[in-house]
């Protein structure tokens, strides 16, 4: 089996879908693996290294589509280069199935099995696999190291001759993997931390990283059999409102990583608590790439408003763009791995398998998977 890694067409995507580290296993296990010249470059990793890792390096990124049985990367492909690939070849990456219905589409007019990163299922074999949790747990760091950056305060307490400073307030709203990360993070920096989620089974989590959890009573909330938050009425999201705002108000940095599983993201940091919050202080939307958890937040801009910066930037995980390659890498090596014979030397999609049935969406020319399915037939 063929298996190819061109670059990712994304503009300022810095990360690397596959390091030469997993390529060698895969031409260990009999893969035949082509990468496109100048995929490691962001990383300062030359092709050089791939090539004694096992891998062929070709210049022509479409010549290097045409012949693949498999293709890996990091974001979807252009449309033309879908009609490029071979019938029935196999294309893995993050692929946005709930918003690419055009791109779904043109996957089924191909016949190519479409493989979609977000859709592995959060069970305990598949955790190796799992590039959200992967990724979120960098972006929740990073979202840290950079609202402490832009802050023209310190995070930690510091008692000196010059006189005592209080330590920051840092309030994280949505504690799934990113927002845990996030605590972590701003309590390593000597923050002083609060946090809220949705989903009570938070509150433990929350504690036992040293922060304080935010009780909102909004009534009958919990999560899906996957771990995701279920989406709140809009009574429940204004009383949530108002149980923030003033936690909002009294807060240096505000990040905010509150996500529903195939939805829009929900709004939860209305103009009315900006204008609340004191002047100077950062808040960062995590959620921005999913419809932005605050309003004015704006993908990949800062915006002052009235004194209070609200970061929208999107790709957090490309800024620690090194560890998120590595990790992305090897989530994509396991799933490959775990489905590969070595005595046919290919990939075998058993759809009697759990990770499988959830995250291949078009295959034969339609669409396979039930939750993408359902999702459509209602448009
Ligand atoms: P996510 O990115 O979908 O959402 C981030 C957080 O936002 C979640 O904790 C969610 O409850 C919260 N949220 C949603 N609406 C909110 C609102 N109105 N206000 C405040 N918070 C809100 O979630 P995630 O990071 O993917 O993690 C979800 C859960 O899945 C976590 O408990 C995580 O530990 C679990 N998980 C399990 C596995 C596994 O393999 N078993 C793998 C990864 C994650």
């Amino acid at each position: 089996m063929k298996i190819a890694v061109p670059r990712d067409a994304y503009p300022g995507e810095t990360r690397v879908s596959l390091i030469p580290e997993h390529v060698a296993k895969l031409v260990k296990a009999g893969a035949e693996v082509s990468i496109e010249s100048g995929l490691g470059q962001t990383l300062r990793i030359v092709d050089d290294q791939y090539a004694e890792a096992g891998a062929a390096v070709v210049a022509d990124r479409n010549t290097l589509i045409e012949e693949a049985d498999m293709i890996l990367r990091i974001r979807k492909p252009l449309p033309e280069e879908v009609d490029r690939m071979k019938a029935a070849g196999i294309y893995i990456s993050l692929l946005d199935p709930f918003n690419e219905r055009e791109l779904i589409d043109r996957f089924m007019a191909k016949k190519i099995s479409a493989i979609s990163m977000e859709m592995i299922p959060r069970i305990t074999r598949a955790q190796k696999m799992d590039v959200l949790s992967s990724q979120a747990n960098l972006a929740g760091y990073v979202s840290v190291i950079l609202a402490a950056e832009r802050l023209d305060r310190i995070l930690p307490m510091m008692m000196t001759p010059a006189g005592t400073i209080s330590p920051a307030k840092v309030f994280v709203i949505g504690v799934g993997v990113a927002g845990l990360q996030a605590i972590a993070t701003a309590k390593r920096l000597g923050a002083r931390v609060e946090a809220f989620d949705t989903r009570p089974v938070v509150e433990e989590q929350v504690k036992s990283l040293g922060a304080r959890f935010v009780k909102i009573d909004l009534g009958e909330t919990g999560q899906t059999k996957d771990g995701y938050a279920k989406a709140l009425t809009e009574e429940q999201l204004q009383k949530q409102r108002q149980g923030m705002a003033k936690i909002c108000a009294s807060s240096d940095v505000v990040i905010t990583t509150a996500q529903l599983f195939g939805r829009k993201s929900p709004r939860i940091v209305t103009a009315e608590m900006v204008h609340g919050m004191q002047k100077g202080s950062v808040i960062l939307d995590l959620a921005v790439e999913g419809g932005g958890n605050v309003a004015g937040s704006q993908l990949d801009q800062e915006i002052d408003v009235n004194g209070v910066l609200i970061i929208g930037l999107g790709n957090l995980p490309g800024r620690v763009a090194v560890h998120a390659s590595q990790m992305f890498s090897s989530n994509l090596y396991n799933l490959v791995e775990e489905f590969w014979s070595t005595e046919e030397k290919q990939f075998n999609m058993n759809f009697d398998d759990e990770i499988i049935k959830g995250c291949v969406i078009t295959h034969q020319g339609e669409i396979v998977n039930e939750m993408i399915a359902n999702h459509y037939a209602d448009k």
